[in-house]
C-alpha cells in the first residue's frame, strides 16, 4: 500500500556542504496498519512526513503509493493524486476561518472541481460521524480545540484517502480531548484501512499505534519497549 525505499534527502546549506536530513529510510504499511514515528526535534521526522505525503522531493529512492510513483507524475497530476490518495491533519487544524466546518470538510473535493449534492451528503455523514452534525454551519473560531481537530480528520477523510498523515495531532489539546481524537484517529482510520502514520512526542499517543518507529539523525529504526 505504502511503501518508502531508501529515502535520503538533503539540503543545501549556507556553507556548501550539504545538510543530509534523511538517510537511507525505508518503511513499508500495509491497508489498516499504523505506525508512530518518534524522535528527537530536528531529526527529520516532518521533513520525512512531507516526502511521505507528497509534498516534498527526495534527494533519491522511491516511494509507492497503491504501487504508485507519485514522483514520476507531473505536478497537476501529482496534486490530483495527493489531495485523492492521501489525507493531512496537522497539529494546528490548518481549517480556513472564513470557511464554514461543511465547507472546510468539502476543500479536499476542491482540487478536482467543484463538490455536488453528493459530495456534501458525504461530508455532511462524516462530520455526524465525528460528533459535529449539529455545527455545520459554524465556523472553525465557534469552536472547541478538539472539535476544531475532529473537523480537520473529517476533512482528511472525506476522499477516503489510503494514507492518512498525521503531524503531532493531539499536540495542542488537554490530556482528556487528546484521548477522545486519538481514539477518533485510531476508529476512522480501522474503519477506513487507510494506512496511518503519526509523527509524536506523546509516548501515550505513541502506545496506542500498532508499532513505533524512531528517528535519530535521519535514520529510522524501531523504537525501544
Ligand atoms: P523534526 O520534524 O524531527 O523536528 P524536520 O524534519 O523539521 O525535523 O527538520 C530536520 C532538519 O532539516 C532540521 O535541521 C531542519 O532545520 C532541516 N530542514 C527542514 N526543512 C528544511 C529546508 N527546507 N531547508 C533547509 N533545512 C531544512
Amino acid at each position: 500500500m505504502l511503501s518508502a525505499q531508501n529515502i535520503s534527502k538533503s539540503y543545501p546549506s549556507t556553507t556548501g556542504a550539504l545538510l543530509n536530513v534523511l538517510a537511507e529510510v525505508s518503511l513499508s504499511l500495509s491497508a489498516g496498519e499504523n505506525v508512530a514515528i518518534m524522535g528527537p526535534s530536528g531529526s527529520g521526522k516532518s521533513t520525512l512526513l512531507s516526502i511521505l505525503g507528497t509534498l516534498e522531493y527526495p534527494t533519491s529512492g522511491q516511494v509507492l503509493i497503491d504501487g504508485i510513483d507519485p514522483f514520476q507524475l507531473a505536478e497537476p497530476e501529482l496534486a490530483a493524486f495527493r489531495s485523492r490518495q492521501i489525507g493531512f491533519v496537522f497539529q494546528d487544524h490548518h481549517l480556513l476561518p472564513q470557511c464554514t466546518v461543511l465547507e472546510n470538510v468539502l476543500i479536499p473535493f476542491l482540487a478536482d472541481g467543484k463538490a455536488g449534492p453528493e459530495e456534501v451528503a458525504h461530508a455532511s455523514g462524516l462530520l455526524e460521524r465525528v460528533g459535529l452534525a449539529e455545527r455545520s454551519l459554524h465556523r472553525p473560531a465557534q469552536l472547541s480545540g478538539g472539535e476544531r481537530q475532529r473537523v480537520a480528520l473529517a476533512r482528511a477523510l472525506v476522499r477516503n484517502p489510503q494514507v492518512l498523515l498525521a503531524d503531532e495531532p493531539t499536540g495542542n489539546l488537554d490530556s482528556a480531548t487528546a484521548e477522545s481524537i486519538a481514539q477518533l484517529l485510531l476508529e476512522l482510520q480501522q474503519e477506513t484501512a487507510a494506512v496511518l502514520i503519526v509523527v509524536t512526542h506523546s509516548t501515550q499517543l505513541a502506545q496506542k499505534l500498532q508499532n513505533r518507529l524512531v528517528i535519530e539523525q535521519g535514520r529510522l529504526r524501531v523504537a525501544d519497549g
